[in-house]
């Protein structure tokens, strides 16, 4: 069976020991892992988290020849406004497969610390979605927009409240549209923190807008949640009248036919 997981971790992410093998055996397809680059890294005291990219690009040559080709490079940027040009440093003379664009943290905290709880949710939204459309506007070369709901994973919030910030929510939609870029289904976020729901509501208004790219992505950062509840995430993109998925390969996009994930 194929299954592809465009958004996971290896020991390659400070906060994952798993394998690139291990992910190897969960399927027998291509697969991607898309390592942390952040810097100020609040989870880790501030220091940066840079992936050793010479390591990382060996290791998968190594395994690419064993392995029939079938691992592909990525990474998940951690987008600040004060580490854009450290960000564009890094990436000018490396290879991605696919670049992930995310946002973590506010300069301050990283939005899954537990401070974010006792917050105000709609402040919490309103600090961070504002966020997510500057990473839009300011970052250039990213393939997907990676859990717009990361800043609220710890909260409880109705699809209602998500709509008092449908203006800025379809902003951001339109700015993955005008990119190209992919709006990932993270179904850890959907099923593990429980956001199903919110998810549905950004289909819903992305297909609306024109939107027709998604990525399904995990974020898994071991192998117990590789392709983690994707049957639902399918389904739920089958009601929407979806298709296919994207892929990215040298960053260029393929459809993948939803068909594939069930053969
Ligand atoms: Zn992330
Ligand atoms: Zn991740």
């Amino acid at each position: 069976m194929i299954r592809y997981d465009q958004h996971m971790h290896t020991y390659f992410s400070p906060d994952s020991s798993e394998t690139l093998e291990a992910y190897l055996d969960q399927t027998t397809g291509p697969i991607v892992t898309t390592e942390h680059l952040d810097f100020n890294d609040l989870f880790m005291g501030g220091e940066d988290t840079i992936l050793d990219y010479e390591k990382y690009r060996k290791t998968i040559d190594q395994l690419n020849t064993n392995y029939n080709h079938r691992i592909r490079k990525g990474i998940e940027i951690g987008y600040t406004k004060d580490s854009h040009a450290q960000i564009l440093d890094y990436l000018k003379d490396k290879e991605f497969d696919v670049q992930l664009l995310s946002v973590h943290q506010n300069g301050e905290y990283d939005f899954l610390q537990p401070i974010v709880k006792e917050k105000n949710v709609q402040d919490v939204m309103n600090e961070y979605f504002p966020l997510l459309l500057e990473a839009l506007e300011q970052f250039q070369t990213a393939n997907v927009l990676t859990h717009f709901d990361y800043g609220i994973r710890l909260s409880d919030v109705s699809v209602d409240e998500l709509q008092e910030h449908q203006a800025i929510l379809k902003n951001v939609l339109r700015k993955v549209i005008d990119k190209e870029m992919a709006f990932e289904l993270n179904t850890r976020s959907m099923y593990q923190y429980g956001n199903v729901a919110l998810y549905e509501q950004m289909i819903k208004w992305y297909l609306e807008l024109g939107g027709k790219s998604f990525s399904l992505g995990s974020d898994a950062h071991s192998t117990d949640y590789y392709g983690y509840h994707f049957e639902d995430a399918i389904t739920l993109l089958e009601e929407q009248g979806v298709s296919s998925v994207t892929i990215f390969e040298k960053q260029q996009p393929t459809q993948l036919p939803l068909n594939t994930f069930k053969q």
